[in-house]
């Protein structure tokens, strides 16, 4: 696909007073009292790994009657922070009337949360309210897993003239229990960042995990992923949050895993290993082409069975042979050491080429088979 290139500028170039990597956000979900988002500010401020301090003002909660966010009054407390911390404060904005607020008082990063960006009116809105003004933004991924929902959303911001635009992976919604609140479907943000090589991306552990104990985990995966930063919920007393209690840390745990965290570099540091890594990626080369091979081969022998069905007036699909198909390759693959789920997602999406093949076959009878010589 081809599309416009969005103007946005790359995470060292946002003027931040902080440029090593990761960029740490990290404050208490919701701002609750001014003692609490105080206190949490000192505290993550003496850490010294801490560049962006984020509270929620208005809350999004999924059923009413819950704590919603304090709402403007603890706009101040915020300014308060950046004052006496000089950490750079940031907050959730979901309506114009939070981006005016938020803009009145100072704030200096937005983010736009997993709800808002899956509705394209409620970007627009946003997106209006910030023409003509200069702030970086955040864009979480939206609830559900699809990529140009999210692209979309940051193409809104992007158009409105911001060019300090990130990404923020929170995870995806799933109605089936799993071990995270939120699946981290890694490979949506690996694709955007294809799609948009300039964007800053940014993990969220702790709505990814909603389990404190599975922050650390995450964070070392994003890093290892190349991801520029990580915002994180801590809070001077977690059990005591009125939300997200059982994902929040305190400052003190939140520095303890941000130091037991390895940074990777992106590129190889000297000649040598940057040789010894060529060397092996030509072989991967070699064999991503025999691979091609394999499957053309495969599609030309598919062709051919297609080709015998239609004239002994056979379905394409055969459950049975499939059903084979599938379980020899499962156990064939368990004992190369390969993962069930991705042996499963290689073998339908080739089985899904052949019948596409098949179907073209039925469709135009007059089609020569590319290849004779095949008996079945
Ligand atoms: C949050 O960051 O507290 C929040 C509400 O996040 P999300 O939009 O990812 O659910
Ligand atoms: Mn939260």
């Amino acid at each position: 696909m081809t599309e416009k290139r969005l103007e946005i500028v790359p995470l060292q170039e946002w003027g931040l007073p902080d440029t090593e990597k990761p960029l740490v956000i990290a404050g208490p979900c919701s701002a609750e009292t001014e003692e609490q988002v105080l206190e949490t500010a000192r505290q993550l401020k003496e850490t010294g790994r801490v560049t962006v301090y984020r509270a929620g003002i208005w809350k999004p909660r999924t059923r009413p009657n819950a704590f919603e966010g304090v709402g403007s009054k603890g706009l101040p407390w915020l300014q308060k922070v950046k004052r006496e911390t000089g950490l750079l404060v940031s907050t959730e904005v979901a309506n114009i009337k939070h981006v005016y607020e938020a803009l009145k008082f100072g704030i200096d990063i937005l983010w736009i949360g997993a709800r808002t960006s899956a509705n394209p009116f409620a970007m627009q809105e946003i997106a209006d309210a910030l023409k003509g003004v200069d702030i970086p933004v955040l864009v979480k991924n939206p609830i559900i897993p699809d990529l140009e929902l999210w692209i979309g959303a940051i193409e809104r911001i992007s158009n409105a003239g911001i060019s300090r635009i990130g990404a923020i992976h929170r995870g995806f919604a799933n109605y089936e229990k799993t071990i995270y609140r939120n699946l981290p479907h890694w490979q949506i943000p690996i694709d955007l960042k294809y799609r948009i090589p300039s964007i800053p991306l940014i993990n969220d552990p702790s709505h990814i995990s909603g389990n404190a104990e599975l922050i650390y985990d995450l964070s070392q995966q994003a890093m290892d992923l190349n991801f520029d930063g990580l915002i994180i919920e801590s809070h001077i007393r977690p059990h005591e949050a009125w939300s997200d209690a059982r994902q929040q840390v305190t400052p003190a745990r939140l520095a303890e895993l941000l130091n037991r965290l390895i940074i990777r570099q992106p590129l190889p540091g000297n000649k040598k290993t940057l040789d010894e890594l060529g060397e092996l990626r030509k072989i991967i080369n070699i064999l991503d082409d025999q691979l091609l091979v394999t499957l053309e081969q495969r599609m030309k022998v598919a062709q051919k069975i297609g080709h015998y069905k239609k004239k002994n007036n056979i379905t394409i699909l055969q459950n049975k042979r499939w059903e084979d198909i599938i379980r020899k390759m499962l156990e064939k693959g368990k004992q190369k050491g390969l993962r069930p789920e991705t042996i499963n997602k290689i073998f339908k999406a080739i089985h899904q080429e052949s019948i596409n093949h098949q179907v073209e076959i039925m469709k135009n009878g007059n089609r020569k088979a590319p290849y004779s010589g095949y008996t079945f």
